[in-house]
């Protein structure tokens, strides 16, 4: 196994997103890199954090939480959810991270907003969308997004910051833009419609669409595999 340098991956992939962010014309700090660290040791989180990285993502709660109290002494970590959610894990979810990227159905959003601590600051949250509308995927369609998002707008404890969608798998750049550019249009939509809520946020890019994201007005990249290297399980 070819050891990976988090200098190197994490530079790479930094003057990827700079140049992406300078191709699309947006401005330099337009856009961070979430650092998704399902699968890696709590050692390759700190070794990130001493680069700098301060945004880290999560799919499976155990997993997390043990990586988090490893790193409890690191209090700066914004704690991104970027995992399908069961409501049975909302309580955990609730209680130790930052944000939440995949919230899809009314259910999911009032057990989080209950069960937030009210010391704690509203829960970042935004709604994942079935951009590619395939059957067996998790996300709300577009249709059902602008109910869901009334709903969460009105309750407390979360917060809405925006949409996160995982489009299908497609090559070439002007295949990878469409689903995008819908979630794009759709965000746009949603702050036409909620003219006061901080819609800020398109959660969309992984490390093989880095640059489509980009040019369809991505704010938050989740990158993997560019940056810790490749994982050992089939867990995606
Ligand atoms: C694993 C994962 C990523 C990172 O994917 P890479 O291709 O390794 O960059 C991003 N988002 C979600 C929701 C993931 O589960």
């Amino acid at each position: 196994m070819t050891e990976v340098v988090l200098t190197e991956t994490f530079a790479a992939a930094k003057s990827r997103l700079a140049a992406a962010l300078s191709a699309a014309g947006r401005a330099p700090q337009a856009a961070e890199l979430l650092a998704v660290s399902k699968t890696k040791p709590a050692a390759m989180i700190r070794e990130a954090h001493g680069l700098g990285q301060r945004q880290f993502g999560e799919n499976y709660l155990q997993e997390a939480l043990d990586k988090q109290s490893e790193l409890a002494d690191l209090d700066d970590i914004t704690w991104h959810f970027i995992g399908p959610l069961q409501s049975n894990k909302t309580r955990q979810v609730a209680e130790h991270f930052d944000w939440v990227h995949s919230v899809d159905r009314e259910k999911i959003a009032r057990r989080l907003a209950e069960q937030r601590p009210a010391d704690l600051p509203p829960l970042n949250v935004c709604l994942q969308v079935n951009i590619s509308d395939e059957p067996s995927k998790s996300g709300v369609t577009l249709e059902a997004l602008e109910p869901l998002a009334e709903t969460v707008l009105s309750l407390p404890g979360i917060r809405l910051r925006g949409l996160m969608a995982i489009p299908a798998p497609s090559d070439g750049l002007d295949e990878q833009r469409a689903p995008f550019a819908r979630l794009r249009e759709a965000l746009e939509a949603l702050k036409a419609r909620f003219p006061d809520a901080e819609l800020d946020t398109l959660s969309m890019g992984m490390s093989d669409d880095l640059e489509a994201a980009v040019a369809e007005g991505a704010t938050l990249l989740r990158l993997g595999t560019a940056l810790f290297g490749a994982r050992q399980s089939a867990a995606t």
